[in-house]
């Protein structure tokens, strides 16, 4: 069975990644710097599976390392998911985003080149199309400016990849445009563990259920939407998890560059969140309006037919089960990987 590496595995949707692949066959190589993430996260896979992966800690910017390792492991593909990822963190401190994010990547293809590893899956981002014109959004809606540099970095990765796999058609890319990644594995025993107050809404909502934060603020209720609050299409980290699977078998029949989206095509309000997540706790969860968030758009939903239709790729998880199962992984781990 082939084996795949992961940079940033030991994170968030890595980890759900790896449990995934590992449950398929697949061979695991994790790569992390453990800058956002915890060792623990991989013992917790091990633990869901039965499987053991093999983990390295290491920096993407490292060529050295890197080179070294990926020469010995004779990976068959690489899903990049290595990167720093807070939005308000980004604009104080762009060039440590572009240093990590655009130069980490830059240097693992040129390891790819040097090493003739040619598959490479992607983790990017719904921001690359700004604020949309239309909604569901396809992957042909145009890329738009971003109002962060972390939405940047994403977009110009993916300009860098398309254009390396352009001068190098031996080079497989799979770009993968996730929606807003919520949710645990159903075990309870990995999830989302953002450091400090978490500036998504899922986490910070599930912190004002346990009590950690005493109340939701919401960015803004005067948006053309159905109640006024942001709409987004929240996916299950494990239906995301599974699409990275798909698209490891899909890069292996080498289809050059693919763009995919991963969402379930349906918008939610903010309201709607946290009606759920309270039905899903048991408890009233305060919450005040606040003015809108700088940068934050209206609506943003995905069109995902093409990955339907292309990876043979659905999300089947429903809302109840993205606040059940992030309210099973919080109560579960009230402190996250350091309880
Ligand atoms: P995460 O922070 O949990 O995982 C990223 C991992 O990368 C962490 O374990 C971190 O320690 C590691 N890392 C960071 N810089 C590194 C470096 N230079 N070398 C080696 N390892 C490094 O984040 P996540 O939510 O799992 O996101 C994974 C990827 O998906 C990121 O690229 C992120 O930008 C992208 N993404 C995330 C979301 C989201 O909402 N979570 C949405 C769209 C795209
Ligand atoms: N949001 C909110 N309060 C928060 C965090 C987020 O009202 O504390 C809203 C935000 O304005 C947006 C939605 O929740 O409409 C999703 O925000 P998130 O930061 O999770 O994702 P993104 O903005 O990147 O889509």
């Amino acid at each position: 069975m082939a084996k795949i590496f992961l940079t940033g595995g030991a994170g968030y949707i890595g980890s759900h990644t790896a449990v995934e692949l590992l449950n398929e066959g697949y061979e695991v190589v994790v790569y992390d710097n453990l800058y956002n993430s915890s060792k623990e996260s991989i013992k917790r896979v091990e633990e869901i599976t039965g499987k053991s992966l093999t983990f390295y800690e290491g920096d993407i910017r490292d060529r050295e390392k890197l080179t070294k390792i990926l020469k010995a492991e004779k990976v068959d593909a690489i899903i990049h998911f290595a990167g720093l990822k807070a939005v308000g963190e980004s604009v104080r401190k762009p060039l440590e985003y572009y240093e990590n994010n655009v130069g980490g990547s830059i240097t693992l293809l040129e390891i790819m080149n040097e090493l003739e590893i040619k598959n490479i899956v992607f983790s990017s981002s719904a921001t690359v199309y700004g604020n949309p014109d239309t909604v569901p959004i396809t992957e042909s809606s145009p890329k738009k400016d971003c109002t962060n540099p972390y939405g940047w970095s994403k977009s110009m990765v993916e300009q860098i990849m398309m254009d390396a796999q352009l001068a190098n058609p031996k080079l497989n890319v799979i770009l993968l445009r996730y929606f807003n990644p919520v949710g645990a594995h159903e075990s309870g025993k990995i999830g989302e563990d953002p450091k400090g107050i978490p500036n998504n809404l899922m986490p910070y909502i599930s912190q004002v259920a346990i009590g950690k934060l005493e109340k939701l603020g919401v960015f803004g209720n005067d948006y053309d939407t159905p109640d006024g609050t942001g709409v987004r299409d929240y996916i299950h980290v494990v239906d995301l998890a599974k699409g990275h699977v798909r698209a490891i078998k899909k890069i292996m029949e080498n289809p050059g560059l693919k763009i995919y989206n991963l969402g379930t095509g349906v918008g939610y309000s903010v309201l709607d969140m946290v009606h759920a997540f309270s039905k899903a706790c048991k408890k009233e969860l305060p919450y005040e309006i606040k003015p809108r968030r700088e940068g934050d758009i209206a609506t943003c939903y995905a069109d995902p037919t093409l990955a339907k239709e292309e990876l043979s790729w659905e999300a089947t998880k429903t809302l109840e089960e993205m606040c059940e199962d992030t309210w099973h992984w919080q109560t579960m781990n009230p402190n996250g990987y350091n309880s």
